[in-house]
């Protein structure tokens, strides 16, 4: 199964991608981890993106496309493959389907986790962190015993300044402009498959799984 996993920040993409890693023995392919083989292994793409990158500068898509080409081509992702991060926009799709039809393949299903904005901001502003010893907590989550104090040291926790409400409401806005033309994209391919991400992790895999039974 070819899979790719969308969500916006704090949809729980990453829990579920272990999951279904887990339990259907597919390579996880984030975009950072590509680029991070593809540096150490000195490829010549793995070279040109990191000279965009010490310089400060955006990788070019040709470059982003090229890492992705070479690492779908490698064995492990035969049998299928678990893309996250990666395509961000409707080019890098395109050029994902290009690289599919090259090989014969396609994808099989975007899953797309979606959770309300007012959901998201509860579980992207609720951290609270230890100034002492760097232990984090989730004022909702994972809750100190005695409300706003480490349990280890008895410090005052602070809110990250990433954290504050007006922050995480612009990278959530930015991401949410972001992420709508590709979802029109994958919607009309017929591609798309909405979960909602409202419910608890395990309801959630719950979807996953079944709709993973339905394209096997
Ligand atoms: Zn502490």
């Amino acid at each position: 199964m070819n899979l790719i996993l969308m969500g916006l920040p704090g949809a729980g993409k990453g829990t579920q991608a272990e999951q279904i890693v887990e339990n259907y023995d597919l390579p996880h392919i984030s975009t950072g981890d590509m680029f991070r083989q593809a540096i150490k292994d000195q490829t010549e793409l793995g070279k040109e993106a990191k000279s965009y990158m010490d310089a400060g500068n955006l990788v070019p898509d040709e470059v982003t496309i090229g890492i992705v080409r070479e690492r779908l081509g490698k064995d492990d992702c035969i049998k299928g493959f678990l893309l996250d991060g990666f395509p961000r926009t409707v080019l890098q799709a395109e050029a994902l389907e290009t690289i599919m039809s090259e090989s014969h393949r396609q994808i099989d299903a975007v899953l797309y986790i979606d959770v309300d904005q007012s959901k998201l901001m509860k579980r992207l502003t609720g951290r609270r962190v230890c100034p002492e010893c760097g232990t984090t907590y989730h004022i909702e989550f994972n809750p100190p015993k005695r409300p706003g104090v480490c349990d280890k040291d008895g410090a005052t926790l602070v809110q990250r300044p990433d954290d504050h409400e007006d922050t995480v409401q612009q990278r959530l806005q930015v991401n949410i402009q972001q992420q709508q033309p590709l979802l029109d994209f994958y919607s009309q391919k017929g591609y798309l498959k909405t979960l909602d991400g409202n419910q608890d992790i395990k309801d959630v895999f719950h979807s996953v799984a079944h709709i993973l039974g339905e394209l096997k």
